[in-house]
């Protein structure tokens, strides 16, 4: 099968660069990976197989590129990856990203390389066909383009936020390069506008974890809240490394148990299993954090959210991208991870998105031809701020309030007169306390200039029936 793998590793033969710790040209070798690789692709690499792999399988996958260039003006790509995708469909959707934080490289390789095993497996293994069937994947493998053209090129090795040099300017690649601005920059794990600003995260622009002059100041972070806002995301994974943990909501102190901790800490659980590592909320097994990915994704739309800290146990020197047969090991759980195989967790992960126990269905009935948008506006807030932005200051301003419209649609197919639309609960969970927001979705079916509405109230696990027909 066409997987565009063959050639990827063929172009990148001749660039490869010497391992991290070992002079002179990269040996000749291989392994067990999807692409047989064994050096760290550049951001370059990445961005050309991800061209390749789209056009090589125009049926499975679809290239986007997303809507904010990132600070330096780079395109920020992705892939949605599932069968027939040119044609729009109700399937549950899950998220997979990489670098958000730049020297983490090998999360962009793990990312690249579930994405060939997806499409080389499909077709030959019944239970990667059904992922594929049942699914729509989206892997965004670098958000944070420039820093790690930055980390990987070697010019600033330990990088971890994005090229942002000035709050509000957009800086030269020169100027993010500039040894001189190496401690600036926005920590894009902080920027995310739910709980922004809370413990964890830094108002220093020198911080290592600076959350950024606002919430979602970063264009790299608008991309992700329009990404998660955009399509049904029932579970999402944000990889990161090198601290052997499988993390979910809460991660700031200042959070409640999520409603439903029940359902998501049962799969945080197995994903630990899957690891080998202590899986739960970030202030119980790890520091504390705001402005999350988890958190925007997890208040704004009930998504299962999680963070795999991959790779872990390495020297100080190395410890965010160690040598490359760690990423392979990682991979596998194999050599120096025995037992612990982020493959296995993301498998894990894409059949619970596949499970309609773990989100909601609609059973649509409507006209074929029919747009069908889905669509909630929901009151998010960032954490209480601190009147002044100093630590000693112990009195609370009130949190910013923010809005955020969640949207979605598809088209009926040719032939039906019914879709079944895999969505996120319209139940939300309450930032303040351990409840459910009742909130409805409201369903609008548009064809030919006519619009028919409806408002469905449902909670995860449920499914509802809903008519639509007279629309046409
Ligand atoms: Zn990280």
């Amino acid at each position: 099968m066409l997987i565009g793998a063959a050639e990827a590793s063929a172009q990148g033969g001749g660039q490869q660069q010497a391992p991290l710790g070992f002079p002179g040209p990269a040996p000749v070798a291989t392994s067990p990976l999807p692409t047989g690789r064994v050096t760290y692709r550049t951001l370059t690499e990445i961005n050309n197989e991800l061209e390749r792999i789209a056009k090589a399988n125009p049926d499975r996958v679809k290239r986007f590129e997303m809507p904010h260039k990132s600070v330096l003006g780079q395109s920020v790509f992705g892939l949605e990856i599932t069968h027939n995708a040119t044609v729009s469909s109700g399937k549950p959707v899950f998220v997979m990203t990489g670098v958000h934080h730049a020297r983490e490289w090998p999360t962009a390789e793990l990312t690249m390389e579930w994405i060939y095993d997806l499409l080389k497996n499909d077709g030959a293994d019944p239970r990667f066909t059904a992922m594929l069937e049942n699914v729509r994947f989206i892997a965004v493998p670098v958000v944070n383009v420039d820093g790690y053209e930055m980390s990987r090129g070697m010019l600033i090795e330990q990088k971890r936020r994005n090229c942002r040099v000035e709050a509000g300017k957009f800086p030269t690649f020169a100027e993010c390069a500039n040894p001189a601005n190496r401690s600036n920059g926005v920590d894009l794990n902080r920027n995310y506008g739910v709980f922004w600003g809370g413990s964890g995260a830094s108002v220093s622009p020198a911080g290592d974890s600076h959350r950024g002059a606002a919430p979602f100041s970063e264009p790299e972070i608008q991309n992700m809240r329009e990404l998660l806002a955009s399509n049904q995301v029932v579970v999402a994974l944000s990889n990161h490394t090198p601290d052997a943990k499988v993390l979910r909501v809460p991660s700031a102190n200042e959070e409640p148990v999520p409603a439903d901790v029940v359902p998501y800490d049962s799969l945080a659980q197995l994903l630990g299993g899957d690891l080998n590592w202590p899986a739960g909320p970030w202030p119980k097994i790890y520091y504390t954090a705001s402005g999350t990915m988890e958190e925007q994704a997890y208040y704004s739309a009930g998504t299962f959210a999680f963070t795999f800290e991959n790779a872990p146990n390495q020297p100080v020197s190395w410890r965010f991208h160690p040598p490359y047969s760690f990423v392979i090991d990682q991979y596998f759980g194999t050599g120096a991870y025995p037992g612990s195989s982020s493959r296995a967790g993301y498998i894990r992960l894409i059949e619970a998105a596949a499970n309609p126990k773990l989100h909601s269905v609609l059973e649509v009935k409507a006209p074929a031809g029919a747009k069908l948008t889905i669509h909630k506006s929901v009151s998010l807030e960032t954490s209480p701020l601190l009147k002044s932005d100093v630590a000693t200051d112990s009195t609370r301003d009130a949190a910013i309030k923010f809005t955020q419209e969640l949207s979605s649609s598809l088209v009926v197919p040719k032939g039906e007169n019914h879709v079944t639309w895999h969505v996120n609960p319209s139940m939300r969970a309450s930032q303040h306390s351990s409840e459910f927001i009742r909130e409805a979705w409201t369903v609008t079916c548009s064809l030919g200039g006519r619009n028919q509405n409806v408002d469905v109230v449902i909670a995860r696990g449920e499914t509802k029936a809903i008519d639509l027909s007279r629309c046409r």
